[in-house]
This record gives C-alpha cells, structure tokens and sequence, in this order.
C-alpha cells in the first residue's frame, strides 16, 4: 500500500526570523524531485513569512509546533488555531515530549487539541513515545499503546485520516543517540497494529508514521527503508538545509 512519505523538520525554539526564511527558502530551492513531503515546524513568529517563500513549491508545507487549548480570550501570550490557521500553516505538531515533559501535557488535553486543529481544517502530526526508564523496564509498547489510544481513539474514521503520528522515543531526542532500524520498525509495526485493531486494516495501511529520534543524513536510508517507517520528524538536522536536503532524499 503506498502511504505519503514526509520529512518534517521541527526547528524548535531556534533561529532568528531572518535565519528561518534564509533557511526555509534554501529548502524549498533544494526539493525538487520524488513523491515526499517536506514539512517545515517553524516558531509561531516565522510562520507567515516562511509561507511566503515556500508557497510556490507544493512540496514544502508548512507547521507551527503547538496550539492554545483555548480558541480565544484573555490569555496573554497564548496562540490559537485560528491565528495558526490565518498563516497559511497546514500541520500543527501536538504532543511533542518537550511539551508533555516540560510543559505538562496530559494525553487528555492532547487529544483535545488535535479536536481544535482539526476543525480548522489544519493536520495534527501527533507525537508519542518512551523515556528511557520505561524501555528499560520493557514497558514501551505499553505507554505509546495508551498515549495513541487516548490521544487519537475518540476520532472518526474520517478524522484519524487526516493524522499523521510520530513515534520519537525520548532517549533518542537531541540525544545523538538513534533508535535502531529494528527497534523503529517494531515500534512501527505495533502502533500499525492498534490502528487497524480499531480502524481496520485499510485506514493502518495507509497512516504515515514518521520516526524522530537524531535522524541524520547518516542514518536516514536505513531508518526510512524499514516497512512501516514512513519518514522522519527532525529536530536539530532540520536546521541545516544541506543536511536536511540530504535527509529529504533518503527515500
Ligand atoms: C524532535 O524534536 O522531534 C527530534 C526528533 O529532535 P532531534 O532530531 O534533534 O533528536
């Protein structure tokens, strides 16, 4: 079953306005050829300047990391999907493990952020995955198991379609530290698993499932060629554009 293969950088809280076009117009010069998509997580202030310059390749989309759980109102500082929406972005990256380690985020209010992004038209990337203690106690396929069902599983068929997931283990975050093609795909082939336990089979084949975890140009073949691994989400890698075009090409 052919699936959308994405390469989606999240830029994280780095690069002034200036570095960031610089750097989203040397990757939208750079992708030209394949079937992939490019997907580009910038901080909410570069959002509709970054639109500008990749708008012209269909291949380059555009996401911002996050969302306000409130859609309006008095709260200072906060960001809502209809401001997200009103830039041109497409994706809103959801679930994150910085957001959830650092900021709290509980699966409920996760999945009810992927309810607000959705009626905006806009696609969650939805992220899930382990820390380290828990993988060591072998309890990994576990805790993604409940972060997917209790972020995702009050959708409609309809709705999950539009999802794409990400599995990042923690420990393999920032941390140079990969997951191995093997231990992707297994984590891969589960959560496929669950999905199709509850949408069915057709619906799970046709899920994208990135990998997140120190995806470099070094790696990106061998991780992007395992069955069920259907691209990569990228952090640091991201913010080079010679090494995350190399990444794009990985496929
Ligand atoms: C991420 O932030 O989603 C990520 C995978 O980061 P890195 O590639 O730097 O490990």
């Amino acid at each position: 079953m052919k699936r959308q293969q994405i390469a989606a950088g999240n830029w994280k809280m780095n690069t002034t306005l200036k570095e960031g076009v610089r750097l989203a117009s040397a990757v939208a010069k750079n992708t030209k050829t394949g079937n992939a998509l490019v997907i580009l997580g910038t901080p909410f202030t570069h959002l509709a300047s970054v639109k500008q310059v990749i708008k012209s390749n269909k291949r380059v989309k555009l996401a911002a990391q996050n969302c306000y759980e409130k859609e309006s109102g008095a709260f200072t500082g906060a960001i809502s999907v209809d401001m997200i929406k009103s830039t041109g972005a497409d994706y809103v990256i959801l679930g994150h493990s910085e957001r959830r380690a650092i900021f709290g985020e509980t699966d409920k209010l996760i999945a009810h952020k992927i309810d607000l992004v959705l009626s905006r038209k806009m696609k969650p990337i939805f992220c899930c995955g382990e820390p380290l203690d828990v993988r060591k106690a072998k309890k990994h396929k576990t805790l993604v198991s409940q972060q997917v069902r209790k972020g995702l599983f009050h959708l409609s068929e309809a709705d999950f379609k539009k999802v794409v997931i990400a599995y990042e283990p923690v420990w393999a975050i920032g941390t140079g530290v990969t997951a191995s093609p093997e231990q992707a795909q297994e984590m891969h082939a589960h959560i496929r698993k669950i999905v199709a336990k509850k949408y069915g089979d057709k619906i799970a084949n046709k899920v994208t499932i990135l990998y997140g975890g120190s995806v470099k140009p070094a790696n990106a073949k061998e991780l992007f060629s395992q069955t069920d691994v259907d691209g990569g989400l990228v952090g640091g890698a991201s913010l080079d554009a010679k090494g995350f075009g190399a990444i794009i090409n990985s496929f």
